[in-house]
């Protein structure tokens, strides 16, 4: 670890702490826009409320391309060859969405991550009508976590453990390579960048186990894709995607 590393790490752990000492302070705010809050028990304001939408309706749920009869059915690319199950997304990836993930994911704002969470927890038993036994967050690289601080995505899969009562494993996968920014690459070199990326620490926990993958965003899949790989090559019986923001992505002709 380079020195610099090191200290761009308590930096950043020294500005979330002031971060959250001042919103001890404060006045409750709206994570969405940062105005007055929402009334009683909604933590966004109402126009934020409004603004976030639930992914529409004809959106494949494997790459998020808008082609499909109806949002459980995956587009010809996506049927057969996928180790995913079932994908459920709490808002579409736009406006007041896109604000509340930059603000939990880069300034640790943990409201906004909570507003997130608490909108795929609400969307679960709809979107994974079977259930499902055990959630396990994206792991973030070694490198990443210290950087950041905080995984995101097990942030979000606590909570939404909380709310659902499904247990949640923090460490059942962990990467095995760092991978590039997904976001510098084009859709279709993405599955092949994180394709054995990911591994099971324990088969024993997901043997046999309906195990649904947690991330922040969802935009081609790639990322839950490998994961849910390495999950059923463990045993795992069935594997579904459980993500807080949902990219829409335009149809490819
Ligand atoms: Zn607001
Ligand atoms: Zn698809």
């Amino acid at each position: 670890v380079s020195v610099a590393a090191a200290l761009h790490g308590v930096a950043g752990r020294a500005a979330r702490l002031l971060g959250a000492l001042r919103d001890l302070a404060a006045p409750p705010s709206c994570p969405g826009c940062g105005g007055p809050a929402g009334a009683a028990g909604q933590e966004l304001c109402a126009a934020c409320g409004r603004d976030l939408a639930e992914p529409a309706h004809g959106i494949c749920p494997g790459c998020g391309v808008a082609a499909t009869a109806d949002a459980s059915t995956f587009c010809p690319a996506c049927r057969g060859g996928c180790a995913r199950d079932a994908v459920a997304c709490g808002v579409a990836y736009s406006g007041v969405a896109r604000d509340l993930v930059h603000r939990f994911k880069y300034c640790a704002d943990l409201a906004a991550g909570r507003v997130l969470a608490q909108r795929l927890a609400r969307r679960l038993p709809e979107a994974l009508p079977c259930g499902a036994d055990l959630l396990v967050p994206v792991p973030l690289h070694r490198r990443r976590l210290r950087e950041r601080g905080f995984n995101q995505a097990a942030v979000i899969a606590r909570a939404v453990s909380r709310a659902t009562g499904i247990p949640c494993a923090v460490d059942a996968l962990r990467r095995t390579a760092s991978t590039p920014p997904l976001a510098d690459l084009p859709p279709e070199e993405r599955a092949r960048a994180v394709r054995g990326a990911f591994a099971v620490r324990r088969a024993g926990a997901v043997a046999g186990r309906r195990v649904v993958v947690v991330d922040d965003v969802l935009t081609t899949g790639a990322t839950a894709e490998a994961c849910c790989r390495a999950l059923k090559d463990a045993g795992a019986a069935w594997t579904g995607v459980a993500a807080a923001a949902r990219v829409i992505l335009p149809l490819r002709r």
